[in-house]
């Protein structure tokens, strides 16, 4: 079957069956357990590397209007969107030694944005910047994120190379109290924990792994004082080292072809592979992005937006390949309701999505001379069941004498380290440096992972209650117990693959509930009716998903292989419609969260 074919119903069977063959090679009765965090013995994997240590400083104990919590794209966005709404002491707190969060932490060689620069960007319109190239470098868009917290002014206030460790509200005075790692302890009217899904770096839980003697580090806190070079490559201080890398996701897919370009010998030690689109990045003028009117960046982000959430656009602006498979990545996001599909409708999805796996492995065979190393290149499950990635430079690497694909899929994953190298089945790789592309913890940052401890009104600890009740909000923004606490991320809103899209309309939200409590001298606190309402929307009409995660291979997007969590997490009708929904609300409702300051409060 060539790709463009569409697929009979007999090769469909016979995909089901080669997919379920492969995740069952795949599964691991250990799950997300296999795993290592990055403390305690292993802390050095999550130093900072970027940002010389500078010693104690004086703890802060002052009062803000607003604290936020992180200064990656969520909290610049909510900074941001707090000034343009008058609020004046606003202050972000963030574990890094500067803003931009996960374009401060990944600069490993090679790192790129796949989602365009022009719609991934944020606040384009507001500062005038227009990307030069399609994809933007991650240097670029951690100098945007900076560019955006100098415009807002967000640097006074700031407090960076700290971790808020506990917040509790205090009646008294209506303000929570916000304690760090640096022995701060200040009040702040409101607070918004803006924390990121993906910010802890993991390692696979290796017998061994303590043990090795040559370099080691993950990409995410890449070590150019060893490596040499920067994220445009030059990795001199590679010259001649054997170089070992775990993982082949979308950093590793990134990594891999600029290692390959200075090191020595580069073994990557593949699970999983990756399905890997083409990029085709290339230089951009403000012409050919309609850079210049008023609104141009917003305009655009909205058009992706709608066509990746499968709402359709009359004209598609970004023309790539998220746009291209769009109608694929309804089983990646489960926001979809589409009341008009008949029947046959899981039938045509499945061969579309048969059509295009089959070009995606079509791909690596076109590209990859060796038939062995092409065979294992090829990824055997529905598309999205992992994250889809792109590039051109991937594949061409497989060509190159100085680097071995060691396949771990039999062994699942390596098996141990020793002090010299790694072990896979009977073959021991020695090597001088080895680095992890793993990926990070889920769930493990912010309010719900209990590493931040939530006393709300009454001392009640949010997830005490959320571990009783499960969680519940309004929105995904606020909880009855805990007033003026305004949470940013994906938990109970709509999510999109262009995230930072998603944050700023939740950052506009949470400005405007902040500005709407402040003309009224209220707080903010939604009523137990508000989030039951709010579930019981959730739950509604919410398309059954499971079945396709429950078949895909082993990963972070379905809990290692577990399916996703029980329990309404999400709007089901996409996040163009939750947007329309979050104006309405602010237009007519926003009064329903706003409650008198009585008493001490
Ligand atoms: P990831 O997607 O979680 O990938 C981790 C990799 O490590 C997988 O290939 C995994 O294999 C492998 N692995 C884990 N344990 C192993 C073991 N014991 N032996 C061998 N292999 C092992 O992490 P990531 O690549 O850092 O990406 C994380 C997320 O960051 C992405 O999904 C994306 O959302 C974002 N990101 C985006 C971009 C971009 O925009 N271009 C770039 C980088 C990252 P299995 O698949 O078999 O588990």
């Amino acid at each position: 079957m060539t790709a463009s074919q569409e697929p009979l119903p007999d090769e469909i069977a016979a995909l089901r069956e080669r997919y379920r063959h492969e995740r069952e090679r795949r599964v691991r009765p250990d799950g997300a357990r296999q795993y290592l965090g990055t403390e305690a013995g292993f802390g050095y994997y999550a130093a900072d590397p970027y940002t010389p240590e500078t010693g104690a400083r004086a703890p802060v104990r002052d009062t803000v209007d607003v604290a936020v919590i992180g200064g990656g794209f969520g909290g610049i966005l909510a900074g941001a969107r707090m000034r343009q709404q008058g609020v004046e002491r606003v202050r972000i707190v963030e574990k890094g030694g500067d803003f931009g969060g996960t374009w401060y932490w990944n600069r490993y060689p090679g790192v790129h944005c796949d989602i365009e620069s022009h719609v991934y960007l944020p606040m384009l319109d507001e500062t005038g910047y227009v990307p030069e190239w399609k994809y933007a470098p991650g240097d670029e868009i951690r100098r945007h994120a900076v560019r955006v917290a100098r415009k807002f002014d967000l640097y006074p206030d700031a407090l960076f190379s700290t971790a808020v460790t506990s917040l509790t509200w205090d009646d008294a005075t209506g303000t929570w109290i916000v304690a760090t790692d640096r022995g701060d302890t200040f009040h702040a009217t409101y607070v918004v924990t803006a924390t990121g899904t993906l910010s802890e770096p993991k390692l696979p839980g290796l017998p061994g792994i303590e043990t090795f003697r040559g370099h080691t580090f993950h990409t995410s806190r890449w070590d150019y004082a060893y490596t040499g070079g920067t994220p445009d490559g030059g990795l001199t201080g590679l010259a001649g080292k054997r170089v070992g890398i775990v993982g082949t996701g979308a950093t590793g897919v990134q990594v891999i072809p600029a290692l390959a370009e200075d090191a020595g010998h580069v073994y990557v030690f593949q699970r999983t592979p990756s399905s890997v689109d083409v990029r085709a990045n290339r230089r951009t003028t403000a012409e050919d992005v309609g850079a210049g009117g008023d609104g141009w960046a917003r305009a655009r982000r909205e058009n992706f937006l709608r066509i990746v959430s499968g709402e359709g656009a009359d004209q598609d602006l970004v023309a790539d390949g998220w746009t291209a498979s769009a109608a694929l990545l309804e089983k990646l996001l489960p926001s979809f309701s589409r009341p008009e599909r008949g029947p046959d409708f899981e039938a045509a999805y499945e061969a579309a999505d048969a059509a295009k796996m089959n070009e995606l492995r079509a791909r690596v065979q076109e590209t990859v001379t060796d038939p062995d190393t092409a065979g294992r290149l090829q990824p055997w499950y529905r598309y999205a069941c992992k994250r889809p990635t792109f590039s051109d430079l991937y594949y061409p690497a497989f060509n190159r004498d100085n680097v071995t694909l060691v396949d771990t899929a039999d062994t699942h994953g390596i098996e141990r380290v020793t002090e010299h190298g790694v072990v896979v089945g009977t073959a021991a790789y020695e090597l001088d440096c080895l680095i992890f592309a793993t990926g990070f913890s889920v769930g493990v940052s912010g309010i719900s992972s209990g590493r931040l401890p939530v006393h709300g009104r009454g001392g009640a600890q949010l997830l005490h209650t959320w571990a009783r009740t499960g969680p519940r909000t309004l929105h995904g923004f606020t909880s009855n117990g805990f007033p003026n606490l305004i949470h940013l991320g994906s938990l109970q809103n709509a999510s999109s693959v262009n995230f930072t899209h998603i944050l700023d309309e939740q950052a506009v939200h949470a400005a405007a509930l902040v500005a709407a409590a402040e003309a009224k001298g209220a707080l903010i606190e939604p009523s137990t009716e508000a989030e039951d309402a709010w579930i019981a929307t959730m739950t509604e009409g919410a398309p059954d998903h499971e079945w396709f995660h429950a078949e895909c291979t082993p990963g972070y997007y379905n809990r290692e292989g577990l399916g996703r969590p029980n329990g309404a997490s999400a709007y089901p009708h996409g996040a163009v419609a939750f947007h329309a929904l979050l104006e309405r609300w602010r237009e007519t409702s926003i009064g329903e969260v706003l409650r008198a300051r009585t008493g001490s409060a």
